[in-house]
């Protein structure tokens, strides 16, 4: 889709007029372009970095309900979001899998076993399903071998899913593109574009002056409607219309262990003991994730995010609370990443208390969309096109929203996109293209797995030691799938960045004669890539100084000396109703032999005191 030369061709005709042109090449951006492509709008989508660049590829990878939005009471939005991961994994198999959840339940939990089952039934009946069930503490530990036993009460089960969200953005762009719209990275909307309107009203945004951030070259793009999807960076837009700034950048980092260290066959969810935050420790590509953090991110929003020494700890606390026995130290980390929440404000002290939802702002004539979760974006496209439907041509406007609800989300795969002359028999004589690894290809590169398969040699359709990545992947990616720098290839079309150590650096020399001649780089601009991107990962994606991590099994300890202190009373009333328990039965066994005593004086027969006497 991506040939040599797509962009210089985008750029050539970009000055025409637009029905839509959406800022921001995340998972919210991508889904307006779909949903817009779909209706038939010419519909520009433009993105600064690299597509999925911003949070769109550091989330936690779940698609899923939100029990947390359960908590807040939001039904609503809980059976909107349970009922599109349904979709998604029905529609997108080997991108959208299914993820079962173990939910542990220690003794002074709050939320309790109670509340957690109350919940997770409802959760389930939003889904028309039952897929939870509560398990002893010597089950569970059968499901979660290695937890810890201390206080575990038992534990629940239910179903989720998880997705690789950088491919999932790729496929819903890719799908937006097969249908009319055009998608252009590496390109700044530097300066919005306001005009009068016709009453003389306040200047509206009509438009936005795009910066090529690869060329020396800018154009000037006139659109109905200019959708800033911009993620955490939206104020920045915002405010070339005077908006006051409303977001608050929530920062969620994650730690990457290799699965042999931290194995767990399913994510394992609890209660941090520090903060009692839900994290999650869960398998993910073949590694294993700790997650997430969720603090104010005060650091420059130019700069890719990177993991504090002080979230480092925060998590290896949440490791050792609950697989103690593991012993994993900071050595068995293999690579670290964060991201940016946007949340809207409202100055909760508590980060985690302030709402997830998505929110969509009309500031003259600039629409922004913003917050929310990678699970909805249909959702989010939808209500943001029902929000500029007026300013559309009418012959394009939906007859009814119902129906375009009941599309598909992704585009269904023809059933015989395996059937191709050539491809049969290539998949025939390869021994590692059963139909697993068919599937996950089919849901990650979606119309293009075929073509990924021709395009490869015979040794190729083998594994990357380590993964579940193909050789054959990146070949693909590097000939069609529009990469720019190594960064994009190895950290957003396939993951390797993240799953292996050191960024996969080890491997480099074995890329290398598969990818450069298909990005058509000389020597020196590979050697310079190479030297951007380990350095890239040594900043932000490895370990920080480890002189500056505290110390997470102090931190522990003193939670726990913490936790003693704060309970004095229950203490106190644990010592006095134990002396106040020792002094009663003494009572009571002095007044059983004193009455005893009288008893014998009356001749009252007591069963064993006569036997004795007999
Ligand atoms: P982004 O993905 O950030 O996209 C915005 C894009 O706009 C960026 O790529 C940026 O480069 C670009 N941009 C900015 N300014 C300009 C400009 N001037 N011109 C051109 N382009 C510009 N959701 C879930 O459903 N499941 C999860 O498990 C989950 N886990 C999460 C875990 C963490 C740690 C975090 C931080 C979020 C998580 N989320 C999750 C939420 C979800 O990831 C985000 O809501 C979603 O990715 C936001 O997408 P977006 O497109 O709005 O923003």
């Amino acid at each position: 889709m991506w040939k040599k030369g797509w962009r210089d061709e985008v750029w050539a005709h970009l000055e025409q007029p637009w029905d839509l042109l959406v800022i921001g090449g995340g998972i919210t951006g991508a889904g307006i372009l779909r949903e817009a492509s779909r209706l038939g709008l010419k519909a520009l989508l433009v993105e600064q970095h690299d597509f999925a660049w911003g949070t769109s590829s550091r989330s936690s990878k779940l698609v899923h309900g939100g029990l947390r939005y359960l908590g807040e009471g939001k039904v609503r939005l809980t059976r909107a979001s349970v009922h599109e991961r349904e979709q998604l994994l029905s529609e997108g198999p080997g991108l959208i899998d299914p993820l079962g959840f173990l939910q542990s339940v220690r003794y002074g939990d709050s939320p309790g076993r109670l509340t957690f089952e109350m919940g997770l039934t409802v959760y389930d009946l939003l889904a028309l399903q039952w897929d939870h069930h509560y398990y002893s503490a010597d089950d569970f530990q059968m499901l979660a071998p290695h937890i810890s036993r201390s206080g575990l009460q038992g534990g629940f089960r239910f179903g989720d899913a998880q997705t690789d969200d950088a491919r999932l953005v790729l496929r819903v762009i890719q799908e937006a593109v097969r249908d009319g719209g055009v998608a252009l990275h590496y390109t700044k909307a530097e300066e919005l574009v306001l005009e009068k309107d016709a009453d003389a009203g306040p200047d509206r945004v009509v438009g936005a002056r795009l910066k090529d951030c690869l060329a020396e070259r800018e154009a000037e793009v006139r659109a109905r409607v200019v959708v800033n999807a911009t993620g955490v960076w939206a104020d920045r837009l915002r405010g070339q219309v005077h908006a006051q700034p409303r977001i608050r950048p929530l920062r969620g980092s994650h730690l990457i262990f290799p699965a042999w260290r931290l194995p767990v066959a399913q994510a394992v969810s609890f209660l941090h003991p520090i903060d009692h935050r839900p994290v999650m420790i869960f398998p993910w590509e073949g590694i294993t994730l700790v997650g997430t953090t969720d603090i104010d991110c005060d650091a420059p929003m130019d700069q890719e995010p990177a993991i504090s020494p002080v979230e480092v700890a925060y998590l290896m606390a949440a490791v050792e609370f609950q697989f103690p026995s593991l012993n994993i130290g900071l050595e068995d980390i293999v690579s670290t990443y964060a991201g940016v929440r946007p949340v809207i404000g409202s100055g909760k002290a508590n980060p985690s208390d302030e709402s997830r939802e998505h929110v969509i702002w009309e500031e003259d004539g600039l629409l922004t969309v913003t917050g929310g979760k990678l699970t909805t974006f249909r959702l989010i496209a939808q209500d943001v096109l029902k929000a500029i439907v007026h300013r559309l041509p009418q012959e394009i406007v939906p007859k009814s929203w119902a129906d375009i609800a009941e599309l598909p989300v992704l585009d269904p795969l023809s059933v015989g996109l395996w059937d191709k002359e050539g491809i049969k028999e290539k998949i025939a004589s390869a021994a590692r293209l059963d139909e697993p690894v068919l599937l996950r290809l089919s849901g990650r590169y979606g119309a293009d797995a075929p073509s990924l398969v021709a395009a490869a040699m015979p040794e190729e359709l083998d594994f990357i030691p380590g993964t579940k990545f193909l050789w054959a992947e990146l070949h693909w990616v590097a000939r069609a799938e529009g990469v720019i720098h190594l960064d994009d290839l190895l950290f957003r079309r396939v993951r390797l960045g993240l799953l292996l150590p050191g960024g996969a650096a080890a491997l480099l020399p074995r890329i290398r004669p598969i990818c450069q001649p298909e990005l058509g780089w000389e020597d020196d601009r590979w050697e310079a890539e190479e030297k951007a991107y380990l350095e890239l990962w040594r900043r932000c994606y490895s370990l920080p100084e480890r002189a500056r991590i505290p110390d997470w099994r102090q931190m522990l300890a003193e939670n726990q000396a913490k936790r003693l202190r704060r309970q004095p009373v229950r203490r106190k009333i644990t010592r006095r109703s134990m002396v106040a328990g020792t002094l009663a039965a003494a009572a009571l066994g002095f007044s059983f032999i004193l009455w005893r005593r009288r008893s014998r004086d009356k001749g009252v027969d007591l069963g064993l005191t006569f036997q004795r006497r007999g």
